[in-house]
């Protein structure tokens, strides 16, 4: 099966898909490529750190299932083509723009958004990263309006509300495809 999370940057759904990953020997994460610098403290796997060269040839052989320009940092990401295996599901952590192409591309991926509780803990987590204060307003406003937009195509909406409570919520609508 295919499992997609998406969402606003900053809600929390990278920690929250490392660890249902963490927690299921079927689920596989999609590691993605990213033009943009390894943050301070980040780890050197999080994501394969290439330069524009590399990442644009490889989009170019057709290398990705769906990329983005992201519009606060003007970075690409891509999500390289998954080799399917009968004895794993994937799952996917992406942006809105990401999550439009799959379900464009992959007609039985389920869409899973994960949105922050409020607004205001959105932005105490994006300030918590030590991002710029123009690039924080920009997340924000972009927040917004993935959201209303995300809600059109998502097969499920997640409340990060708690950690826990929203990785057993996760965990249970895939228990519930796999079961049927
Ligand atoms: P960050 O730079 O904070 O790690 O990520 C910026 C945004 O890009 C986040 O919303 C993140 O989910 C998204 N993102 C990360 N990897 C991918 C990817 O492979 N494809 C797409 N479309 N978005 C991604």
């Amino acid at each position: 099966m295919f499992f997609v999370i998406f969402g606003p940057g900053g809600v929390g759904k990278g920690t929250l898909a490392r660890r249902l990953v963490a927690a299921d020997d079927r689920l596989w994460l999609s590691r993605s490529w990213t033009t943009r610098d390894r943050r301070e403290g980040e780890a050197d796997d999080a994501y394969v750190f290439v330069d524009r060269v590399e990442f644009e040839d490889h989009e170019r052989d057709g290398g990705f299932l769906e990329t983005n320009r992201f519009v606060a940092n003007g970075q690409s990401y891509g999500t390289p083509w998954p080799e399917e295996r009968p004895d794993r599901d994937v799952l996917l952590e992406i942006d809105l723009n990401g999550a439009r192409q799959v379900r464009n591309r992959i007609d039985a991926a389920k869409l899973i958004l994960v949105v922050a509780p409020d607004g205001d803990e959105l932005e105490r987590r994006l300030r918590g990263r030590g991002d710029s204060e123009e690039h924080v307003r920009r997340r924000l406003e972009l927040a917004a309006s993935e959201v209303a937009e995300g809600r059109t195509i998502a097969d499920h909406l997640v409340i990060n509300d708690d950690l826990d409570r929203a990785v057993a919520e996760v965990a249970g609508i895939l228990a519930g495809y796999r079961s049927s």
